[in-house]
């Protein structure tokens, strides 16, 4: 793979750490150990894995002559943020489209990504009801906007497209570099499957360096075999994309869906112990919606015994945490 042929903006400029986790997994039992990348200390407002994928994104909408973005998310939305966060630092005009997934969940008071939308300037926010089309919606903002003489620019909803996407086959090439570097052997690795973006791109990335690396995603939202049709199907359009030859084999993709509970962005207990745990034996913060769930997979899985024991698994950290501030009584409770 040779990724530099892709125009990007440069927002990765160095690898994140790869830390070990000695207490937390010690806290699990101490037959695996734990090792956790940190893309939630990614660069852009308050961190996370968006700014891989908009590195990319942002880079193809300006060499489209783009002034503004326009992009959509929930209503707690990291992607929202931190779309918002590099238009901001580029000069460009962003307009947000908000899906209210949960009814009477949206309020412009509220805390967490929320408050950083109006901290940034948002340009303006457009809440829809939950199951609405988001591409329509999103065009339809595109098409005011062109008539008052913008020139807009559409980022899907998670940057979850092939060119998005390439911002995590970059992020495993990286990581098979510094566990080189390291002399870090590891096992397996367990990342968030969300918009599907970052799960297509690491097994892509993985697959496409041949690495062996088995990687696991814990769904947020859909079931396990609706989630591994759409990672496989952006993994196999993203392989094509960044040259990997013979595709991407479906067995490379395994979902695990028992750790959504009653849906996306709802409380479940097993996330709320995940939260607590790795902030009181690490000092790592996780979010209640796509990490601290996907850690509440890890936790389980691990207690399971479902990896060897002395085998190093790797977690793929993708930021959140401004969200936990709009979660308060669920930790509090
Ligand atoms: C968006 C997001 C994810 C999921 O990534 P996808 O590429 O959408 O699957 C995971 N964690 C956080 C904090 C996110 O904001």
């Amino acid at each position: 793979m040779n990724l530099a042929q892709f125009p990007r903006r440069g927002y990765v400029k160095e690898a994140t750490p790869i830390e070990a986790v000695p207490a937390f997994s010690k806290a699990l039992g101490g037959k695996v150990n734990i090792f956790i990348k940190r893309d939630d200390l990614l660069p852009g407002c308050a961190g996370g894995n968006k700014t891989r994928k908009l590195d990319f994104c942002i880079a193809d909408a300006l060499d489209k002559g783009a002034d503004t973005i326009i992009t959509c998310g929930a209503v707690q939305s990291n992607h929202c943020r931190l779309t918002l966060s590099w238009a901001v630092k580029e000069g460009l005009d962003c307009h947000l489209v908000l899906e209210e997934r949960v009814k009477g969940t949206y309020s412009p008071e509220a805390s967490g990504n929320n408050f950083l939308f109006q901290l940034m300037g948002v340009k303006s926010i457009t809440v829809v009801p939950g199951g609405s089309d988001m591409m329509g919606e999103m065009e339809k903002l595109a098409a005011t906007l062109a008539g008052q003489g913008k020139k807009p620019y559409i980022v899907p909803g998670g940057a979850s497209n092939t060119i998005g996407a390439t911002g995590y086959v970059s992020c495993a090439q990286e990581t098979l570099e510094q566990l080189f570097a390291m002399g870090l052997n590891i096992d397996h690795m367990v990342v968030p499957s969300g918009s599907a973006g970052t799960h297509a791109g690491v097994v892509t990335g993985m697959v496409g360096c041949n690495s062996g690396i088995p990687v696991s995603g814990i769904n947020v939202s859909r079931t396990k075999d609706v989630q591994e049709e759409i990672v496989h199907k952006l993994a196999e359009e993203t392989a094509e994309r960044v040259g990997v030859k013979g595709g991407i084999p479906r067995e490379a993709v395994e979902c695990f869906d028992s750790y959504v509970g009653p849906g996306y962005s709802l409380p479940t207990e097993s996330m709320v112990e995940a939260v607590k745990l790795l902030a009181s034996t690490e000092g790592i913060l996780l979010d209640p919606v796509y990490s601290g769930k996907a850690m509440a997979g890890l936790v389980d899985l691990v207690r399971k015994g479902h990896f060897a024991e002395g085998s190093n698994v790797l977690f793929l950290h993708t930021g959140g945490s401004p969200a936990l501030y709009a979660y308060l009584d669920t930790f509090r409770g």
